[in-house]
Parts: C-alpha cells; structure tokens; sequence
C-alpha cells in the first residue's frame, strides 16, 4: 500500500531484541510475550494536543501509536492508542520540520514539548530508535525543550546529542520494583530494574535533570515498607535526587486484563482494593476508579519518610492522582506546591 506521502507501507518485524530483553527472559518466553510488529502509518500533525492536563501548556510529539513494552498497568492503552498493535510515523520528521518552520515564521513555536507520552523514549526497534533521535535532534536544534519518560535503556547513539542539549532534557525514568520477578509480571518487556539504574546514571553523567518514576503503587505488592526502601536505596545510589509517584488507578477493561495475565492472588488484591470504588470522570473522556484517599495518603507519607530520610525529593504526579498530585511536569516543586524550606515537598497539593 502507497501512503499518501510516498512512503510505502511496510511492517517490521521486531524479533531481534537487544541485550536488556534477553536478559529478562529466554527466547521463547520473549517471542511470546513481547512479539510484536510496527506498521507504518502518516503522521497528519506533529505536535499535538496537550496529553497532561496538569500542563496545558506542553504540546506532545509523539512518533509512535502504541507501545510495545506492554505494562499490563498502563494506562495509555485502554484510550484505544495501543489497540494490540503499535504504529510508527514513519514521515513524522518531514511533518515537524515543516511544522515547525511555519511556527516559527508565526512566532508561535512551542518552548517545551512531551516527547513519546504515549509509549517509550527509547524505543528497542531500531528504526523507531532512529527516528525518535532525528525528531529529538529538530526539536532541540530549535531551541526546544523536551520532557520524557522511559522504562528502557539509554541508546549509546543518544549520548552526544544529549550532552549538547542537557539542559534542554529532563527524563523520567520510571520503576515499579527492584524485584525482577515482579517487573516481569507487571511490565513484561521494559528493561531489566538494574539496566534502567544503568540509564539513571548515563543521563546524570551527560548532565541531564533525572527523576526517578516510582509507580503504579499497588497496595500489598509494591507498597510496602520493603519494596520503598529498596527502591529508594536504589534510585539514590545511582545518583536521582528526584522521584515522582502515584498509585494505580483502573480504567475500564484494566480488571479483566490483569484477571487474564496476573496469579489469582494478584488479582484478588487488586480487585479487593478496588471494591465499590465508583468511576470518576478526568477531563473530557476519561473514566477511572482512584483508591481510597486514606490509602493514597498513607501510602505516599510512608514513601515520603522512606525518601526524605535518604534525601529524595518525592512528590505526586497530578495527572495520576489528579486529587493528590502537583503536576510533575514543574521542573522543582516549590512553596506553591507545598514544599517546606528544605526544599522537601509535603507531597500533596494545596487543593
Ligand atoms: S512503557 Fe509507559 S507507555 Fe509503554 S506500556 Fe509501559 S506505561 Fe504504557
């Protein structure tokens, strides 16, 4: 099939996988649950919507639909953006470039963009890996700040660029656990925990502002006082003096997806957590079941002592616990959001 920019359909197959999958699981595991395909599709804008609420004022660039490291907690796929399959936009680069030329002559160039919200920053196929570096490079070379999120590893390709732009980047590299064995439930095809310390440090070396994403939170199977601190030695000893958190939040076809992937005692505590908790609505579309506050609360102040006893700035992400949260998008909380003199946030907004 012939897109409309010219560029000819293709699907790549991603059965080779670096070293950080492998690591995780042996091939036949791997090939059944991490097998995946890109297809190609066009992208129609590059800079799109703000995808947080919390920081309308963030457009997102996004090169791929979909996300092929399948969190069975994500909450991006139940918006139909990762229906079973993961796109690339493989003509995304002429778009931007176009865009932001345009832009520019208007004077209304976006001073900060979210790069990939909606998958991974460092995505493991090599062609998505390529383009999502040219589309970091434009944004950047234009003066262009980038936020961003992963739960993989660092490409060696990335390093120059980032040291160039440092203070343009910020990246949160996100965690659920220490333990192997449970990020390999709950996250099956993200990067070994060890390998994303790995990434903490290249990009602390490089200069760029770090924050350690520590979450979904689920109560009895991360929450503990023992997963915090583990988690928290960890972070800190790779060098994060920043973190962000939040607890899982349900969206609808979430329940059923972890009754089909998770151990039934897993499930049962989910569920059980979750019981008669009504759906809210966030912003225009969206449905979701919260935790308790009293849970959230505690939970987040058990994490909080954990952290600020090893110097860890935590705060709460608003787009996740949008009652709870500051927006994690601010580069440091301050007073505003509730930080004390030290420095150290109550955790909490004002609200
Ligand atoms: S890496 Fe992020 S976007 Fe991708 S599946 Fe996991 S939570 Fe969703």
């Amino acid at each position: 099939m012939e897109l409309e920019t010219g560029y000819t359909s293709w699907q790549v197959d991603i059965r080779i996988y670096n070293d950080y999958t492998q690591h995780m699981f042996s091939i036949n595991d791997t090939q059944s649950k991490c097998d995946t395909q890109l297809e190609a599709i066009s992208a129609k804008v590059a800079f799109e919507r703000a995808p947080l609420a919390c920081a309308p004022h963030v457009p997102g660039v996004d090169i791929l639909r979909g996300c092929r490291v399948g969190c069975l907690f994500c909450p991006y796929k139940w918006r139909g953006v990762n229906a079973g399959s993961c796109q690339l936009k493989v003509d995304i680069l002429d778009v931007l470039e176009s865009e932001v030329s345009t832009r520019k002559r208007n004077g209304n160039l976006a001073e900060h963009v979210l790069f990939n919200h909606f998958s991974d920053s460092f995505p493991q196929n090599p062609s998505a890996r390529s383009l999502a570096y040219e589309v970091l490079k434009v944004l950047l070379e234009n003066g262009i700040k980038i936020s961003m999120k992963t739960r993989g590893v660092m490409p060696d390709g990335f390093k120059d660029l980032f040291k160039e732009y440092s203070s343009s980047i910020s990246v949160e590299v996100d965690f659920f656990t220490m333990d192997e064995q449970l990020a390999k439930l709950y996250e099956p095809c993200a990067a070994h925990p060890q390998l994303r310390l790995d990434t903490i440090r290249t990009l602390l070396s490089l200069g760029v502002e770090v924050k350690a994403g520590m979450g979904p939170l689920i109560p009895f199977i991360n929450d503990t006082t023992g997963h915090m601190e583990e988690l928290v030695r960890h972070v800190r000893s790779a060098g994060a003096t920043k973190a962000v958190s939040y607890y899982l939040y349900l969206a609808k076809g979430m329940l059923e997806s972890f009754e089909e992937n998770l151990p039934v005692a897993h499930f049962r505590l989910i569920k059980g957590a979750f019981r008669r908790r009504p759906w809210q609505q966030v912003g225009i579309y969206q449905m979701y079941k919260f935790l308790p506050v009293k849970v959230r609360t505690e939970g987040y102040e058990r994490l909080g002592k954990i952290a600020k006893a090893s110097d860890l700035l935590l705060t709460v992400c608003k787009c996740k616990d949008p009652s709870l949260g500051v927006s994690c998008v601010d580069k440091v909380p301050d007073k505003v959001h509730g930080g004390d003199e030290s420095g150290q946030l109550s955790l909490f907004s004002v609200a």
